[in-house]
């Protein structure tokens, strides 16, 4: 196939400096600076570090209130204080989730980020409307993002009855993922809860992702319940836990115990290296054969004011919370953004490399190290072959 474009003098991670040629959507050679062909289209990326683009690992399209006028932070300081005070606000707000989810894809698109897991909130209340909306955005939104959508119980399974039936008609519907939610903390039934959601994605061969803020050794138990569930249904490699905050609670044997369950049932762990409270310890994790990946999760909503989006500023904050000063360390930060969370949400034409898919970010550094330390916002970003956005601006779309 003709080249159609070619990426010209870019700096690889491994400190080479090639031309990337690539042919409508893929990349098809990579050859050193100057030898790449001139009869096509060029972008200049001389001094820019090249990589693949940014996965994002978890991130509620739904939620986000971006688009109105800065909406102050609503009280309520349990989960299901919480989960209340963000169904009041839904019913009042004046921009639908087309309307706010697209302006959050358009903002993260110019960041960067060129694939993406997101929940989104059903309940007996809404039913599949969310859903429906996010596979509009998916349509919409196909040439600057590929979307994975999870069917997300935000007011619980057993609390809330209906929601199995809804899940259920979720994934029949185009949903990619079973959710679930505090099996203990929000449903108060463990057993119950973990029986329906894996009933739910044993029955259509789906994977699941799992919000758990439960504490200390509940959270920890839960843990090895899903890692054991896993592993019933044939699922290794295909269950991740978003957040997990008990796995930087518990002492060294519940620790032992329960990282070797997550490791064999391939159960992999999302964080999105929160604030005043307990984080998993990515590295201990990682000795045990444990994948951790990285996501923003709320962005400008009901939960949080914070976020934007930039999941290189969230490899820094990762990395800060987590010690991470070494070289080998910030690369891995950096891991935590692209290759990882391409590989949990299984995004097989994804890499820098022949044959693969021509999705990349060209950032103003040297190295992977100093593009985490120092987040760069002068970026420009390619994808499907396609200039999409240059110094956090979108280009004009078709
Ligand atoms: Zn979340």
């Amino acid at each position: 196939m003709q080249p159609t474009l070619v990426v010209a003098g870019a700096t690889t991670a491994g400190g080479h400096t090639v031309d990337i040629v690539i042919a409508g959507e893929t990349i098809t050679a990579i050859v050193p600076a100057g030898e790449g062909p001139d009869d096509c289209d060029r972008i200049d990326a001389t001094d820019r570090l090249a990589a693949p683009s940014f996965v994002e690992g978890h991130i509620h399209l739904d939620k986000t209130l971006l688009g109105l006028p800065f909406i102050p932070h609503l009280p309520g300081e349990t989960v299901a204080l919480r989960i209340a005070a963000e169904k009041a606000l839904r019913r009042t707000l004046a921009l639908p989730i087309e309307e706010r989810g697209g302006r959050l894809i358009e903002q993260i698109a110019a960041f960067g980020t060129g694939s993406l897991r997101s929940h989104v909130d059903i309940d007996t209340e809404i039913g599949l409307s969310g859903l429906h909306a996010l596979i509009r955005l998916k349509e919409r939104y196909w040439d600057l993002v590929d979307i994975q959508i999870v069917a997300f119980p935000q007011s619980g399974v057993i609390t809330d009855p209906g929601v199995a039936d809804l899940l259920d008609a979720a994934i029949r519907e185009g949903a990619d993922l079973v959710g679930g939610l505090d099996p203990a903390g929000i449903d108060q039934d463990v057993t119950g809860h973990l029986d329906a959601i894996f009933a739910i994605a044993g029955k259509h061969g789906v994977g699941l992702d799992i919000h758990l803020h439960d504490p200390g050794p509940l959270g920890a138990f839960e843990l090895r319940q899903i890692a054991a569930r896993t592993i019933a249904l044939g699922l290794e490699g295909k269950v991740a836990v978003s957040h997990a905050f008990a796995l930087g609670q518990i002492d060294d044997f519940e620790f032992g115990r329960t990282a070797e369950a997550l490791a064999t049932a391939r159960v992999a762990i999302m964080t999105n290296g929160p604030g005043p409270v307990a984080m998993p310890p990515v590295r201990r994790l990682n000795a045990a054969g444990v994948t951790v990946f990285a996501g923003s999760d709320n962005i400008r909503d009901a939960w949080s004011p914070y976020g934007d989006g930039d999941l290189l500023r969230r490899a820094m904050l990762i990395g800060y919370r987590q010690d991470f000063l070494t070289d080998a360390s910030l690369a891995h930060a950096f891991a935590m953004v692209t290759e990882i969370p391409a590989a949990v949400l299984g995004i097989d034409h994804y890499g820098l490399a022949p044959g693969k898919r021509a999705d990349l970010v060209l950032l103003a550094a040297a190295s992977l190290p100093e593009a985490v330390a120092g987040a760069p916002l002068d970026r420009t970003v390619i994808k499907r072959g396609r200039l999409v956005a240059r110094k956090g601006m979108l280009a004009p779309r078709d």
